[in-house]
């Protein structure tokens, strides 16, 4: 996804591309054809609704002349609100407009070595082990992770804070409001808590178990320790878990000035805290049983999931370590980074910043100023976000308004409203930006328009 629009984009500004593809030579376990730009998954490119996360990104992706925006409309399939395509029409599309331009040459080859000269890595979540090892050596293996651990997330607003209580790890008492929101456990809760957890239906942990191989062999696999799903730390003993991720260290309950037996801390998830996620717990446990289960613990009997806890096979970077917001590397400047293993996640974020590494990538080699997007754009958000979150936390983030700043104009609005709000900012600023670089827009009066795609 992110490569072949890169290739496009850069090819588009004149430039001559060399497009590496190791399929059919070499699988990734989850395409299915030989063909660019193949959606694994769903055929969902997400809502084009001009005031969502995903149709704002769509209306940038639009205004900047994306081609594999432009093959998605063209072969797209009814699917309400949603941008939908015919997967083999739409793939085969790209790689034909690819294999069709003059200054692009399709190579169809693993690498297995990062080269020397000006590149995009665009390599996506299945990246090669080979060429894995090599990025390591390039960032350090403490910047490169293989799978997403992902730690389910909770609305704020279906927490019950008459049993939760606010306070960070060894907060000293001057400090008032603690940083994490704390749901304390006696003894014979956090023992129910461990029964439900350990006779949970789980999905069976393939591609995990894959990875673990992989980092085996690669040398990595102290990684995979640090992130186990709490269901497998609760096996290896019945107080693991609360010597673990739900230690109650340095936590005193106000409500009864004491330690509790264990503790679930929730961490803030989003600029405007409507969301708060798990700490540690990530899991493989389907999401009925995370629903049945994690409603047990002490405060969300009534918790709405925004997200579900999941593991699975996700090569990406420290982005924050390792990125500038225009997707450069920090150190090895002609070395740039798009899609999934940036840390942006689903398709339109990927296509996104395929489309800015191409553009940033061209701008380069003439010696130009390199692009990056205002926050208050979609993609200049996803960019900040993956380049300014805390490294010794990050995990991959897709497109969302909770990642822009906030509305500073003090207005009050309800949740609709702000959407809007957003969406017609993001537009003056990316119209702004884009022209002020000399890039072309390719919506007239974009920042005006309510650019439906
Ligand atoms: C199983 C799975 C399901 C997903 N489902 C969805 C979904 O439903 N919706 C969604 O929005 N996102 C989904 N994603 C996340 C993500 O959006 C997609 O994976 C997306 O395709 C990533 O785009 P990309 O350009 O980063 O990588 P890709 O589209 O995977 O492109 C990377 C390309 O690099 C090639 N490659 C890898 N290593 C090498 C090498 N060494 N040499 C040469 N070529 C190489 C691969 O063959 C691949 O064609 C899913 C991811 C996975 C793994």
């Amino acid at each position: 996804m992110a490569g072949s629009e890169a290739a496009w984009q850069a090819a588009e500004r004149g430039m001559e591309v060399n497009l590496y593809e190791m399929r059919p030579y070499r699988e990734t376990g989850a395409h299915q054809s030989q063909d660019l730009a193949e959606l694994v998954c769903s055929n969902s490119l997400g809502s084009s609704m001009p005031d969502r996360a995903s149709g704002i990104l769509m209306a940038e992706l639009r205004a900047m002349g994306s081609l594999l925006l432009r093959c998605a409309q063209q072969f797209a399939v009814p699917a309400g609100s949603a941008l939908a395509v015919d997967r083999r029409e739409f793939a085969r599309a790209v790689t034909g407009h690819l294999e069709g331009h003059p200054r692009i040459t399709i190579v169809r080859d693993e690498v297995k070595h990062l080269p020397e000269g000006l590149c995009i890595l665009a390599s996506g979540p299945l990246t090669s082990p080979a060429l894995s090892a090599s990025l390591s050596n390039l960032t350090g293996e403490d910047h490169l992770y293989f799978f997403d651990a992902l730690s389910p997330i909770v609305e704020a607003s279906s927490i019950n804070y008459e049993i939760v209580f606010r306070a960070s790890r060894y907060a000293r008492g001057e400090i008032e409001e603690g940083d994490y929101i704390n749901c304390p456990f006696t003894q014979e809760e956090y023992s129910q808590f461990v029964d439900a957890l350990l006779s949970a239906e789980r999905i069976p942990l393939r591609s995990f178990e894959l990875a673990i191989k992989e980092g085996v062999r690669t040398g990595l696999s102290h990684f995979f320790e640090g992130c186990l799903p709490v269901e497998v730390i609760a096996e290896r003993g019945r107080k693991s878990l609360a010597y673990g991720p739900m230690r109650p260290v340095g936590l005193i309950n106000p409500r009864n000035e004491k330690r509790a037996y264990a503790i679930v801390q929730l961490r803030q998830d989003d600029l405007a805290g409507d969301l708060y996620n798990l700490v540690g717990f990530q899991t493989n446990l389907t999401y009925t049983a995370q629903r049945r289960v994690f409603r047990k613990i002490p405060g969300l009997e009534e918790a709405r999931f925004m997200r579900y806890g999941q593991m699975h096979r996700n090569t990406f970077v420290n982005s924050p370590k390792v990125l500038t917001s225009s997707l450069q590397h920090r150190t090895h400047k002609k070395l740039f980074f798009a899609g999934q293993i940036t840390g942006v996640e689903g398709y339109l974020g990927n296509i996104a910043t395929g489309l800015l590494a191409g553009v940033n990538a061209v701008r380069f080699s003439r010696g130009q100023d390199l692009i990056t997007l205002p926050k208050t754009t979609m993609l200049g958000a996803l960019c900040h976000y993956i380049t300014h979150a805390s490294p010794d936390h990050f995990q991959p983030m897709k497109a969302n308004l909770g990642i822009m700043p906030a509305l500073v104009d003090g207005q009050k609005r309800n949740r609709r409203e702000r959407a809007k709000a957003h969406a017609s900012r993001a537009r003056g600023d990316f119209a702004a930006h884009w022209k002020a670089v000399g890039e072309r827009l390719r919506i007239a009066n974009y920042e005006r328009s309510d650019a439906v795609v």
